[in-house]
């Protein structure tokens, strides 16, 4: 039976009947209805009612190669026919996680080559948790364990993505983070930089703060640190370019492990395979998902550098994780031809020197002078509008949040898709977008910000 036997009314009846939705206040969607998504094409969505929508999240910041790649589906066809599902425990493999941790390998900075697969990101930040802390336990320092992260950080949903991330609602609903993470300032320029101070000293202040908190827990109880080289769901906080080598120098003075997690940046978001590479960093775990399959399947993959590969290997005993869809076949069979087709399209590259510079300068020459705009920034394929009350002294409307929500709602009437998180609009499109669909997800963006001028005179 297809969704075209019902009208949308009976889906959204159903809807609020029957499923509970993500990161969702249930009361509202049950008076509001949800907006049904049927299909999608290219760069495109389309709502039940015919709409079409330019997608400026990339379904949420995964669909690199854009909707409808008929490889894609027949690739998990052929897969699904051959050899649907078998597990990777007890010794076993089969072929196409391999091959995809082989090419997971080369894309990979140079001291990371092997890949602990799961089927989402929260996962696999569970599975980095897990891992870093086991390997200081076969070093024999278990008492290292303590994880430095940041505040608005993003890491997930599950219990350690909860925990890892700094959301202090999350946190609350949690019942309190698990215990020894310890979050930090988050280099957020806009908001924490001092009047006057420059980009790199607010980026070396913001990396001291992760120092001072490593020594104020004493460097032997520390097992890592983790961030998202580019802070994503919290608002695409883009940190001063000094902000990363810094950190890499402070983990490395105080044999602290360094956790990226690319589950948003990786796979060519920043013109880069990884944002590892555009900030010439060697992490030693870096977590995936997302754009990985560009979302056609879930599948998530945790990179491990050397460092601890070896450790494993030499001190030998079991790792008590795993997922049953660990390596699932389908999945890596659907993660290798999308890697072949950002490849053969030349994405990434087309990201580094093409759309990624066009986009961050449109952003500025047609956006950051709205009078609702307190900043526009980007990197590779991903841009955040900063949306204030008063441009001078950058003071933002009341409630926090609300005017942003305005903005969105007109961009969505308008044909974009947009998303607001907090005061900041965010923008991480596919990375198929050429110059002519940055232009027109701008005229899209312009047109948002004047209508919701007009709805916000006098607030
Ligand atoms: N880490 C980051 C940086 C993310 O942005 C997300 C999801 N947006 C996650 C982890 C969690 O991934 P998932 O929703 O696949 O569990």
């Amino acid at each position: 039976m297809t969704y075209q036997n019902y009208s949308l009314k009976q889906l959204q009846a159903i809807d609020a009947r029957h499923h509970l939705h993500p990161f969702t206040d249930h009361k509202e969607l049950r008076d509001a209805g949800s907006r049904m998504i049927v299909r999608a094409d290219g760069p495109y969505v389309y709502d039940s009612e015919g709409n079409q929508l330019l997608d400026g999240m990339a379904g949420l910041w995964c669909v690199a190669v854009g909707y409808g790649r008929k490889e894609l589906a027949e690739v998990a066809y052929d897969q699904m026919l051959e050899l649907p599902y078998y597990n990777s425990f007890f010794k076993c493999s089969t072929p196409t996680p391999v091959l995809l941790a082989q090419k997971l390998a080369e894309l990979a900075p140079k001291s990371v080559n092997q890949v602990f697969f799961g089927s989402s990101g929260s996962e696999s930040n569970d599975t980095a948790l897990r891992l870093v802390r086991h390997f200081w336990a076969l070093e024999g320092k278990p008492e290292k364990n303590i994880v430095i992260s940041r505040r608005d950080a993003y890491h997930g949903s599950t219990v350690a993505g909860v925990s890892l991330g700094g959301m202090k609602h999350m946190h609350g609903q949690l019942g309190g983070a698990i215990p020894n993470i310890v979050h930090v300032m988050p280099p957020y320029a806009f908001e924490l930089a001092e009047p006057g101070e420059s980009d790199e000293a607010f980026g070396l202040r913001a990396a001291k703060a992760v120092e001072d908190a490593i020594i104020e827990a004493g460097p032997e109880n520390v097992a890592a640190f983790i961030g998202e080289p580019v802070m994503g769901a919290g608002g695409v906080k883009i940190p001063p370019k000094i902000y990363w080598t810094e950190i890499q120098r402070i983990c490395r003075k105080h044999d602290v492990l360094l956790m990226l997690d690319e589950v948003i940046t990786g796979y060519g978001r920043t013109g880069e395979w990884f944002a590892a590479q555009t900030y010439g960093i060697e992490p030693d775990t870096i977590t995936t998902a997302k754009a990985l399959t560009s979302g056609y399947l879930p599948l998530s993959a945790l990179l491990v550098g050397d460092r601890i590969a070896a450790t494993l290997v030499d001190k030998g005993g079991e790792f008590y994780h795993g997922y049953t869809y660990s390596g699932h076949p389908v999945a890596c069979a659907v993660g290798l031809k999308n890697l072949e087709i950002i490849e053969r399209e030349g994405l990434v590259g087309r990201v580094r020197d093409d759309t990624g510079p066009y986009f961050e300068q449109q952003l500025k020459e047609r956006i950051s002078g709205h009078p609702l705009v307190g900043e526009t920034r980007a990197i590779g394929l991903m841009g955040a509008i900063e949306i204030v009350r008063d441009k001078a002294t950058r003071e933002r409307f009341k409630p926090a949040g609300s005017a942003a929500v305005v903005i969105r709602d007109h961009a969505i009437a308008n044909g974009l898709m947009l998303r607001a998180t907090g005061d900041t609009m965010i923008l991480s499109p596919p990375l198929i977008w050429t110059r002519e669909t940055i232009d027109l997800a701008c005229d899209r963006i312009l047109k948002a910000l004047d209508l919701a001028l007009v709805d916000l005179q006098g607030r």
